[in-house]
């Protein structure tokens, strides 16, 4: 096992991967930037090493600054946690030369699962289905407009190179095609510094289920069953759940197995996460590998009572994964994202917080780098921690997130918290039937018509 690793990463995250660490003897390097020198990260990690100043793209994405950091204080390898350049080939490559290691998947991988389209071919030549559309980046206009007619509208437009949510486009008729692919490719260039785009069928009631897959490095990859994922707003998640309650065991087989025949026939190692979108009518579709932990981990965690990122650098150190098949989830975990942002206007919302009390009890976890008097800085995303429960079964969980987001108490910032509040009430989110257009038709009730018993 390591001695020591270097964390590239800050916040919950940051923190979660010194948790590991630390219960398994190894030591740790947390890097941060001028912004974060009183977080969280920074005391607890055994050494630490300042990079930069605020902005990521001179500090969390240096990548010069952060191999420094690692050969200056002579860590053995780079946990990146999600983000930053937790999915940046060139930095795994960058460390293979100077010989230090990476906890994740193989460069070969990351590069080949971070373009979207080439992902889309990938997944077809291993036999798992692939959202209709095309299979290559468009470059003729007629062609692609030919396509969008042969799968159907509406149709959506993606950045090949893709993510957090951004570089989408629906196009809900003929009519639209030729400017909605224009603004695509803009976005596409200017926010990821790559204009391919390529165009599937957009799914009108979809649910985002994804699997937690684990692969060592030798050949052997198991799945640890789905995350539910479905409540998003702007294509970004905000609660996560599982397992979901919307599949069978049979179809949680068959998903599972086309996720294990994947990072199979790539031979991937390490956790990474096979996201599929289920259609109404029971079939499923690959959309994207992500190569690194998941925000949503915990929820797996809490289910199957493994520790993944215990696991990342146990594969990553070359042990063989001691990880039985078929495991089965025991009881409903569900995640709430707390982010610090205004509930209306749904801005981030920095700054110091005054009051802060997490809640406790049976079945409950937060994984948070926030405290009393802790000043969210403006300059990374507004996350600030993630409150998961346990129960027996969803109702238990559901009750439990109630009380739980009840007894969670931030002053000084606007939070998510009265927002996850209301969605957990919800009569439809109750029920376990809804899509991930759930959002779009909620609507939250003001705080003030909350007060007087709206
Ligand atoms: P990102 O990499 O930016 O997260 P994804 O490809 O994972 O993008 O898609 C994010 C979300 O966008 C999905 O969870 C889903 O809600 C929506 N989405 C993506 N593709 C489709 C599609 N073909 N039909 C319907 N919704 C889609």
């Amino acid at each position: 096992m390591f001695r020591k690793i270097l964390i590239a990463n800050r916040g919950e995250i940051a923190l979660r991967i010194i948790q590991a660490c630390r219960e398994l003897g190894i030591r740790t390097v947390a890097v941060y930037s001028t912004a974060d020198r009183d977080s969280l990260h920074v005391t607890y990690a055994d050494e630490e090493v300042c990079i930069g100043p605020p902005p990521s793209s001179q500090s969390y994405l240096n990548i010069s600054s952060v191999i420094s950091a690692a050969e200056i204080t002579g860590a053995e390898a780079v946990h990146p946690g999600y983000g930053f350049l937790a999915e940046n080939a060139s930095f795994a490559e960058a460390l293979e030369e100077c010989r230090i290691g990476w906890i994740g998947p193989q460069a070969k991988s990351i590069r080949l699962m971070g373009d979207k389209s080439k992902a889309r071919q990938t997944a077809l030549e291993a036999g798992v289905p692939v959202v209709p559309g095309t299979t290559e980046p468009i470059t003729a206009v007629d062609e692609a407009k030919r396509m969008a007619a042969e799968v159907g509208y509406p149709v959506i437009l993606k950045a090949a190179a893709g993510g957090g949510g951004r570089g989408m486009r629906i196009v809900q008729d003929e009519s639209q095609f030729e400017s909605q692919l224009e603004t695509a490719s803009e976005e596409a260039e200017r926010a990821f510094g790559d204009g391919a785009v390529y165009l599937e069928k957009y799914l009108v009631e979809p649910r985002h289920i994804e699997f937690q897959i684990l692969g060592d490095r030798f050949g052997r990859v198991v799945h640890l069953g789905e995350r539910e994922c479905s409540i998003q707003r702007r294509h970004q998640k905000l609660i996560e759940e599982a397992p979901s309650p919307a599949l069978s065991g049979d179809l949680r087989q068959r998903m599972g197995e086309a996720a294990v025949r994947l990072a199979q026939y790539v031979g991937y190692q390490n956790a990474g996460t096979v996201e599929f979108l289920l259609d109404q009518d029971g079939s499923f579709f690959f959309m994207e590998m992500n190569t690194r932990i998941q925000v949503e981990h915990p929820v797996t965690e809490v289910v199957t009572g493994l520790d993944l990122v215990k696991l990342q650098l146990k594969i990553a150190a070359g042990e063989p994964l001691e990880v039985g098949e078929g495991i089965t989830a025991r009881g409903h975990a569900i995640e709430c994202r707390i982010n610090a942002e205004h509930p209306e206007t749904l801005t981030p919302s920095p700054g110091k917080i005054t009051t802060f009390h997490p809640p406790g009890g049976p079945g409950v976890r937060v994984d948070t780098h926030a405290y009393e008097h802790y000043v969210i800085p403006p300059h990374y995303d507004s996350l600030i921690g993630k409150l998961i429960v346990h129960g027996a079964d969803r109702q238990e969980a559901m009750v439990r997130m109630e009380r739980a987001l009840d007894f969670f108490v931030i002053e000084g910032v606007h939070t998510s918290i009265a927002l996850q509040r209301q969605i957990i009430q919800d009569p439809r989110f109750r029920s376990g039937e809804f899509s991930t257009r759930f959002m779009e038709r909620f609507r939250m009730i003001p705080a003030e018509a909350v007060a007087q018993g709206a």
